[in-house]
């Protein structure tokens, strides 16, 4: 049995893994809100690692289960998350004149967005906790995937979601038979149904007010994988649409971890990609600071990565890879998004924001046209008709006469 245990990112404090929702509790005493991230005996990892088994085994992160929270397998719940594509896409490589810019396409998860590799994680983690019910806060990608999961898992669920969260993703959380509950505040209500009424929160390991250091974990297999998918060779770049930041914190966590492993022996620069219309983690790191400043009335087409702030695990991702926030403008995130399309690949536009920052860095001649660059695109456009309406640009063809059909094919 590899040993597992939570450990308190600024005070290094270690505790036995449990459902521990408000940051460090030797903290909280000394009026220190900070998170507890989970941490594993990393000799006793590397004595017994298979990674032919990471290469072989079917498609769930739970073939990563030394390296994962939960102790008890009978409690694993998956629907085949994770072992996403890494492409390198037509369209993408005319226009960046990049040759090794790839994209790891995480619109193929179960509820199709990259949000699932961190319900599968939490949801079990609730299931081994003996929790009952499950909530969360979302714009709706989130949601509809911590609903898939308790679905999966026989836990009921209930999701705030923010007022512009699509009706698709309201439909889905629903379908999925879980409570969907639309709400200005999101957070609202969070706490008390975590203390009062034993819900337990799949949220991210800031505290907001609650946190859950497990489900995370979840997103650092987007780093193994990577990893293998390119026989063994670390990006130069990683560029990652960022909200909270979880997902960015998270995938770093899991190229650290290769380094202790020595599957690795360098790491990535982290690229925090934002909306200019809400861009909290790139103000923050041009004035750099240490904590994710708040941007008011926040605009953006981006609703998933629309976050008025974050947590400062994501930031801090950025400055120890040596990365940097950055961000691009709505139509430069339209374009990309238009871009990966007509190269076959259909994403929402916040997953489009790292292919347009990497897009924009290429232009600048800032990455040399040999580096190699991932982007990691997190959720697909199927969920979110009206952006995909206003991103498409052709007219439906409606009942044409053999002649107009010619014209419109310009035959
Ligand atoms: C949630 C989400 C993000 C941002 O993830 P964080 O962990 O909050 O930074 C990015 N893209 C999509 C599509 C998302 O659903
Ligand atoms: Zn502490």
């Amino acid at each position: 049995m590899i040993s597992k245990k939570l450990v308190c990112l600024t005070c290094q404090k270690q505790y036995d893994i449990a459902p521990m929702f408000e940051g460090c509790p030797a903290c909280r005493e000394r009026g220190v809100v900070s998170p507890l991230e989970v941490t594993y005996d990393y000799d006793a990892v590397k004595a017994r690692l298979d990674l032919s088994r990471w290469i072989s085994a079917p498609r769930a992160i739970w073939k990563y289960e030394d390296l994962l929270p939960l102790s008890d397998p009978a409690h694993a719940v998956t629907l085949g998350e994770g072992d996403t594509p890494l492409l390198r896409v037509r369209t993408l490589t005319e226009a960046s004149g990049l040759e090794n810019l790839y994209v790891k396409n995480e619109t193929c998860n179960p509820s199709w967005s990259f949000k699932d590799r961190q319900n599968a994680v939490g949801v079990s983690m609730a299931r081994q906790f003996g929790f009952k019910r499950v909530t969360t806060s979302t714009t709706g990608n989130h949601g509809a995937s911590t609903a898939a999961y308790a679905a999966a898992a026989g836990l009921s669920c209930a999701v705030f979601c923010h007022p512009e969260a699509p009706r698709v993703q309201h439909d889905l959380i629903r379908f999925y038979g879980a409570h969907s509950i639309s709400l200005k505040d999101r957070r609202q209500f969070l706490s008390t149904l975590v203390r009062d009424y034993a819900y337990y929160p799949c949220t991210g390991l800031t505290p907001m007010p609650v946190a859950s250091p497990f489900g995370v974990e979840g997103y650092k297999t987007i780093a193994y994988e990577t990893v293998m998918q390119l026989n063994g060779r670390v990006p130069d770049r990683v560029y990652m649409p960022v909200a909270g930041g979880h997902g960015i914190y998270g995938i770093f966590k899991g190229f650290r971890e290769l380094r202790s492993l020595a599957v690795v022996d360098r790491l990535p620069r982290m690229f925090g990609c934002q909306a200019e219309g809400c861009n909290p983690f790139v103000r923050s790191f041009k004035a750099g600071q240490r904590e994710v400043t708040t941007v008011r009335n926040p605009a953006s087409i981006a609703l998933s990565i629309r976050d008025e702030t974050g947590g400062d695990c994501g930031l801090n991702a950025i400055y120890d890879s040596e990365g940097a926030a950055v961000d691009v403008s709505d139509r430069d995130i339209t374009r990309a998004a238009q871009l990966l399309a007509r190269g076959g690949i259909a994403v929402e536009p916040a997953a489009a924001a790292s292919v347009a920052c990497a897009l924009k860095a290429a232009k600048s001649g800032e990455i040399s046209p040999r580096d190699l660059v991932v982007c990691v695109v997190t959720g697909a456009a199927v969920k979110w008709p009206e952006h995909l309406d206003r991103m498409v640009e052709e007219p439906i063809i409606h009942n044409p006469n053999f002649e107009e059909l010619k014209l419109a094919l310009w035959l």
